[in-house]
């Protein structure tokens, strides 16, 4: 009987260092999503909604949008594709036409009506051009028809973010600050600035509303997915981290508002005083 106790106790204690062990691996792995650099000169400061009910294609093009260093949140119908662009502040739509519950065009749309602008690239099937003049005509931006290369989506993608943002080409000048969103690479003075996937994003998405005062709540929103535990404290820790790396005066504390990017040469004008 004793024995069988400390038999127990021992599996007991076994499980216990396992599910310690398997805790730690997963927050490890949760630390590990917000600070992988995805592949090499890659990474992007945006969040993208993905509509999509062909499964294959749906996980196909998620690995590829979050490999591209975007935050990616996935519906596989129309209502629920719908009801995410309604509420999530999305840099860009990546949107299907044929959906169930509730087709691409009607979504399109809902949103449009409601007054969201956010840039919509629909998916249509090859040679359905009467598709495309539907899509359009809700409010589509660009289109790809199927079948398409990956990187002719992400160039698309990239294109759409840009012109959204009031940028025609994929360089970025702010004073000394120098941002290359192809490559994401980022240089001051000429000299290249390592960043980390997260600070890279934040300063993106500050230098896309340069001039604007952006709160934490938009930036935390634009830089973590859904599932992402958002705490706006962070964003403050990874503000400060950007300081020390560039030019002190380059991103500047707007009390009780937010943040705001800009050529400190500029002065502050559009500042409340
Ligand atoms: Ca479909």
């Amino acid at each position: 009987m004793a024995a069988m106790d400390r038999r127990a106790a021992a599996v007991m204690v076994v499980a216990a260092i396992l599910g310690i062990v398997i805790l730690a691996g997963a927050a490890a792995s949760v630390a590990a999503k917000d600070w992988a650099v995805g592949a090499a000169g890659t990474r992007r400061a945006m969040r993208i909604l993905l509509v999509e009910d062909d499964k294959d294609l749906q996980r196909l093009l998620k690995k590829a949008l979050g490999e591209a260093g975007y935050v990616v949140d996935a519906a596989a119908d129309g209502e629920e594709g719908h009801f995410l662009g309604d509420t999530e502040p999305y840099d860009a739509v990546v949107l299907d036409l044929g959906l169930p519950k509730l087709d691409g065009v009607r979504v399109l749309e809902k949103w449009r009506k409601a007054g969201k602008t956010m840039p919509v690239l629909i998916l249509t099937a090859r040679d359905r051009w009467s598709d495309k003049v539907a899509g359009f005509d809700a409010g589509a931006d660009d289109y790809l028809a199927k079948p398409f290369y990956t990187e002719e989506l992400l160039a698309r993608l990239r294109a759409l973010l840009r012109r959204a943002a009031g940028f025609a080409t994929a360089d970025i000048d702010i004073g000394p600050l120098h941002i290359d969103t192809r490559a994401s690479r980022v240089t001051l003075d000429g000299n290249p600035v390592k960043l980390t996937s997260l600070e890279y994003r934040l300063l993106a998405y500050l230098a896309y509303h340069r001039g604007k005062v952006v709160s934490r709540t938009e930036l935390v929103e634009h830089l973590y997915d859904q599932d992402f535990d958002r705490d706006s404290n962070t964003i403050e820790v990874f503000v400060g981290r950007l300081r020390k790396k560039l030019d002190a005066n380059l991103i500047q504390t707007v009390r009780g508002l937010g943040y705001s990017l800009e050529d400190p040469a500029l002065g502050t004008s559009h500042l409340p005083a």
